[in-house]
């Protein structure tokens, strides 16, 4: 398997092969599975703006990639009856960028900036006004015969997203009336959302099939439908199409993605952490020099899920690795350290 974190099966990152995804994104809250309290909070906001006939408060959604960020914001608009607008921190380069995306908008209408944590600093200073006020003052021409312009706009509500809440600025953040956060998915919510994308997909997936791709997939739906389509073709070549239990062990132990989950990328990380740190703690920059990773990638990508597992922890002085992680990877804590 190509252990390149860019073509990473386990990862929650958008990736090209995602791009068919569309059919499978839940339309309603209804259909949105999982993340109860959520919705359950979301569903009383929207009722309320719609009776008093106002803009939704400004949400802010955050939670590690592919839990589903994108996919309730363009709900939310929908279930508003609004339009829904979609860009991202890293796109709006230039507070014109945004300038022109909220004059654009109308009364009511849903803006969602995903990562909203990497807006440059001169195009956030736009936004407070813009969330405050609705009304941004733009600067026009040079020098001496600069003129500030202050253009009203249309009430509208930002849907901010983010893999990481403590990036944001205060002045950001305290400008959301809603902040939630998304949690990882147990197995059998991945399991029934598998089995949505295989009606959806006409894949003849069975229960026990379902839950073996769920179990793989890291408590992240965008995981599930990407395993999903994946033992779809190992299983047409070779079950007749069918997945049941076997077929599906059978295809993710081929791609390496073990019982739990992890890869090979994880495996070399907690490897790396016994190997050659007894077991941590050892620093975040160190552990991704020893294998080779960003560190935010790091923290954003490997790091929730070791957490959820209980195989990592957090502590001032570093990461370490639990006995559950040893337990899992058939070794004894202390000591043994050697690796076939
Ligand atoms: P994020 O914006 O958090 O990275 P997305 O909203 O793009 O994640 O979701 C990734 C994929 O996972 C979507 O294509 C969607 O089909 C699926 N998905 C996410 N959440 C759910 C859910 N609660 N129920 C069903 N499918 C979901």
């Amino acid at each position: 398997m190509d252990m390149d974190l860019e073509n990473r099966l386990v990862s929650g990152d958008y990736l090209p092969e995602d791009d068919g995804d569309n059919p499978l994104r839940p339309r309603t809250l209804q259909e949105y599975i999982g993340q109860e309290k959520v919705k359950e909070n979301l569903s009383v906001f929207i009722d309320a703006a719609k009776i008093r006939r106002e803009p939704l408060d400004h949400v802010l959604l955050y939670g590690p990639p592919g839990l589903g960020k994108t996919t309730l914001a363009a709900i939310i608009a929908n279930e508003l009856g609004v339009g829904f607008r979609i860009t991202s921190g890293p796109a709006l380069e230039r507070p014109g960028d945004l300038a022109a995306l909220l004059t654009n908008m109308e009364e009511g209408d849903v803006l969602f900036i995903d990562e909203i944590h990497r807006l440059p600093r001169t195009v956030e200073e736009i936004l407070y006004p813009a969330m405050e006020d609705f009304a941004i003052d733009i600067i026009n021409g040079k020098g001496q015969g600069a003129a500030s312009i202050h253009l009203p706009l249309q009430r509208f509500t930002l849907i901010g997203a983010t893999t990481r809440a403590g990036q944001l600025s205060a002045p950001l953040r305290d400008r959301f009336g809603v902040i939630l956060r998304l949690e990882m998915y147990t197995p059998a919510e991945l399991a029934r959302i598998v089995g949505r994308s295989a009606r959806i997909l006409d894949v003849n997936c069975e229960e026990e099939g379902a839950l073996e791709i769920a179990t793989r997939s890291r408590g992240t739906p965008r995981i599930a439908n990407r395993m999903l389509k994946r033992v779809r073709d190992f299983a047409q070549m070779l079950n007749d199409g069918v997945i049941d239990r076997a077929a599906a062990q059978q295809a993710l132990d081929r791609m390496e993605v073990d019982a739990l989950g992890l890869d090979m990328v994880d495996r070399r990380l907690l490897q790396a952490m016994i190997q050659h740190y007894n077991g941590g703690p050892v620093g975040l920059d160190t552990l991704a020099a020893v294998i080779g990773e960003e560190s935010v990638t790091i923290e954003d990508v490997y790091e929730p899920y070791l957490m959820q597992l209980g195989f990592i922890n957090r502590t001032p002085r570093g990461r370490v690795v639990l006995p559950a992680a040893y337990k899992h990877l058939g070794l004894e804590p202390n000591g043994q350290t050697s690796f076939e």
